[in-house]
């Protein structure tokens, strides 16, 4: 049994599971110059809901009739590559089947005795990678500031908040439920959070638990919550533009407040940034995480779906916020 998730018809608004295919196919024989590998941790990100869209963008959309394709820790389980044996794991973009044959590029090897496989896919991984980059290189937050985060009790948002006490900032998340507010506080250490869900005036919201303005926004979802972070920033404040999740799913993109007269008033930077463009900074920033994660320093959170055949419901579930942390599907 080999079984395959295809894209069957591009979304119009959230993702349905009807845009979802199961197909069984042949299972693959790894030739010379290829290893076997068995899929164990599937990441689903929201991202992947832009390489949907027909549309040109930093990374090819996806194609229709073709296996869908992300973050992947899997097993080698035959190799006739040297650099890797059986049982080996590794960590590569690959594409939603239970067993598939790679000639290795872009395989990295994990280690299942220093962290748990699938924090290779968080932490450890492309969105414990993107909070550094975003927060630390772009944000650059100095002790003392005031750092407000959307998005806060996500697989980026949660490491963003923890970089940032780390820093010695004043860290304030924005999540969906009173129940992610208490995680961010009780967890993640962050001093103050706001439900946007039960907030109807943001704006005053984020004055009331950033009283000192805000200096470094990590943006991850966009729209109206960005237009109420912009209008609390204080001068020379920074704007990181990690994601835009609130409007991945929009139709037509909504227009909101120009934004010239605050960057020029406030002399604020705002900056928006792939994380995969920062590759050749990876292997310092791996360890830099896993360092801190040893320390105590970092602690992360997970919600792991089980079953291959839960990976579409998984991805529409982070349209709805059905995650704590990492939102991963073990197989
Ligand atoms: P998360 O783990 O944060 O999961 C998504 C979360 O977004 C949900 O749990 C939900 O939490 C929140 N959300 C969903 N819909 C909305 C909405 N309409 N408005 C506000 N919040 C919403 O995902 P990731 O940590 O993987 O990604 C976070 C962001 O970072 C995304 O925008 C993603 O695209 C971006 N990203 C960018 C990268 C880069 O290189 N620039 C790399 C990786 C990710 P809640 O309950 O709080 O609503």
């Amino acid at each position: 049994m080999n079984n395959s998730i295809r894209l069957k018809s591009r979304p119009e608004g959230i993702p349905t599971l009807e845009n979802f295919e199961f197909v069984e196919v042949d299972k693959p024989k790894a030739s010379e110059g290829q290893v076997l590998l068995k899929t164990k941790y599937v990441s689903v990100d929201p991202y992947l809901r832009g390489r949907m869209r027909d549309e040109k963008s930093y990374i090819t959309p996806f194609e229709l009739d073709k296996p869908l394709q992300s973050g992947i820790i899997a097993e080698v389980v035959e190799s006739h590559i040297s650099d890797f044996k059986k049982g080996d794991f590794v960590n590569g973009m690959l594409e939603w089947k239970q067993f598939q044959t790679s000639n290795g590029k872009g395989l990295q090897k994990v280690d299942s005795s220093k962290a748990p496989l699938s924090a290779y896919l968080g932490v450890l991984g492309l969105t414990g990678i993107t909070a550094y980059v975003g927060l630390l290189k772009i944000g650059e937050p100095k002790e003392g500031e005031t750092v407000l985060v959307s998005g806060a009790s996500g697989a980026v948002g949660s490491v963003v908040g923890q970089l940032a006490k780390i820093k010695g900032c004043k860290v304030v998340g924005i999540a969906g439920s009173d129940e992610k507010i208490k995680l961010l506080q009780n967890t993640f250490g962050f001093d103050a959070g706001i439900n946007y869900k039960t907030t109807n005036q943001m704006r005053k919201a984020i004055k009331e638990t950033c009283p000192n303005g805000v200096d470094v926004y990590f943006d991850n979802v966009g729209g109206e919550i960005l237009d109420a972070a912009m209008a609390n920033m204080n001068r020379f404040g920074r704007v990181v533009n990690c994601g835009a999740i609130s409007l991945y799913n929009e139709t037509e993109q909504p227009t909101g407040p120009r934004l010239e007269t605050s960057l020029v008033k406030k002399s604020l930077k705002m900056q928006g940034f792939i994380a995969r463009d920062y590759q050749d900074e990876f292997k310092e920033i791996v360890p830099q995480l896993a360092t801190w994660l040893n320390d105590n320093k970092l602690t992360y959170e997970e919600t792991i779906v089980e079953g291959f055949e839960n990976i579409p419901r998984a991805f529409i579930d982070l349209f709805e916020g059905k995650n704590k942390g990492k939102m991963v599907v073990k197989v």
